[in-house]
């Protein structure tokens, strides 16, 4: 049985993927300091033998017997991530640091969720992993991608300079069941809206576009990286290349809730991307992997989930 490392278990992703290794047949240990993660995601697994919960903060090391290691500890909502964006940027750094560590010492694969806005706001469109990015380094945004732009360093040297076996995926726009409703982020918010008949907040004009993933698949790419055996380090793009503005989305959401909820503009955050979408040819090469979830189908089951709670 594989002894695996979530770090980031109780997060939205990190649920679903401790959930997929333990149906795989894994030992799971999911490590989480609950900052924005939520108990009620995981209280179903305790009872599980195959499944260990170490409440731990990454910026600190550890010592933990395992043969991979899947990073994912890190806030990703805008809001949470810049509530201490000194802690923000010290997870993000000081995490991979202990966590390079311990799979030299364990000699583990570790694998990085890192993130479409290493692209920042990107001048190349699809976003290929070949393209450097435009990052604002002294942004509001700039504590979580230049934090991940880092990690990606720090992957990457340990691979070159002590032979450590990394994978590093960069994840765009995610959404499904087990989001957390309070985070911010634009489908939760639009759902949550929708369902109380409040008013739908639009940043902007709305015309900025990103490409929704939903969570499902991007696990099965998540661990399809993880376990290729072609020596592919990346960096992969893993997204849904099924591009929409956010009033498109806003709209979606209206007509599948059946809400006669208004739209509200709101001044836009500075630095906020004005487009987004992968370009995942290269996931599709290697890994055989691209998503299959519409954004209609994949909404659907996430806003039956919101009503239940
Ligand atoms: P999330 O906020 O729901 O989950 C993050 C988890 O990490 C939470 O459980 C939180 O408590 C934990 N955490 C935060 N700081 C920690 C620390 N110092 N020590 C231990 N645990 C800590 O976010 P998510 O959407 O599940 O994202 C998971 C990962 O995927 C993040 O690394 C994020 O940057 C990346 N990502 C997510 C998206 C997305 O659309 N959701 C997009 C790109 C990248
Ligand atoms: N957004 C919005 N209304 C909201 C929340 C977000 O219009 O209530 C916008 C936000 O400005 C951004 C897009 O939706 O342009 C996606 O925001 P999110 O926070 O979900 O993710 P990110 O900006 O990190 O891609």
């Amino acid at each position: 049985m594989k002894r695996i490392l979530v770090t980031g278990g109780a997060g939205f992703i990190g649920n679903h993927l401790c959930r997929r290794l333990l149906n795989e047949g894994s030992h799971v240990i999911c490590m989480d300091n609950f900052f924005t993660g939520l108990k009620r995601h995981i209280e179903d697994l305790i009872p599980n033998p195959n499944f260990e919960l170490i409440e731990h903060d990454i910026t600190e090391p550890v010592e933990v017997e395992c043969e991979q290691i899947y990073n994912l500890a890190c806030p990703a909502s805008p809001p949470h991530y810049q509530y201490d964006s000194v802690k923000t940027m010290k997870t993000s750094v000081l995490g991979i640091l202990n966590m390079l560590e311990l799979a030299k010492q364990n000699g583990a694969t570790v694998l990085q969720a890192s993130t479409s806005e290493v692209y920042g706001n990107p001048l190349v469109h699809p976003q290929k992993e070949t393209y450097w990015g435009n990052v604002n380094p002294i942004g509001i945004r700039s504590c979580y991608d230049e934090g991940k732009r880092a990690a990606e360093t720090l992957m990457t040297d340990y691979h070159r300079q002590y032979g450590v076996d990394i994978r590093i995926i960069r994840i765009f726009n995610t959404y499904g069941p087990n989001m957390d409703p309070k985070d911010g982020r634009v489908v939760s918010n639009c759902i949550m809206q929708a369902l109380a008949g409040e008013d739908i907040t639009i940043y902007g004009d709305g015309s900025q576009t990103r490409s929704f993933c939903y969570v499902d698949d991007l696990v099965d790419g998540i661990i399809k990286m993880m376990n290729n055996t072609k020596g592919f380090t990346g960096p992969v793009n893993l997204g849904n290349p099924s591009e929409r503005t956010v009033l498109d989305l806003a709209q979606k959401v209206l007509e599948l809730t059946g809400s006669k909820s208004k739209l509200s503009f709101l001044p836009l955050p500075s630095d906020d991307p004005v487009k987004r979408k992968p370009d995942i040819t290269l996931a599709k090469e290697i890994l055989n992997w691209e998503p299959k979830v519409d954004i209609t189908e994949g909404l659907t089951k996430t806003i039956e989930y919101f009503k239940t709670v």
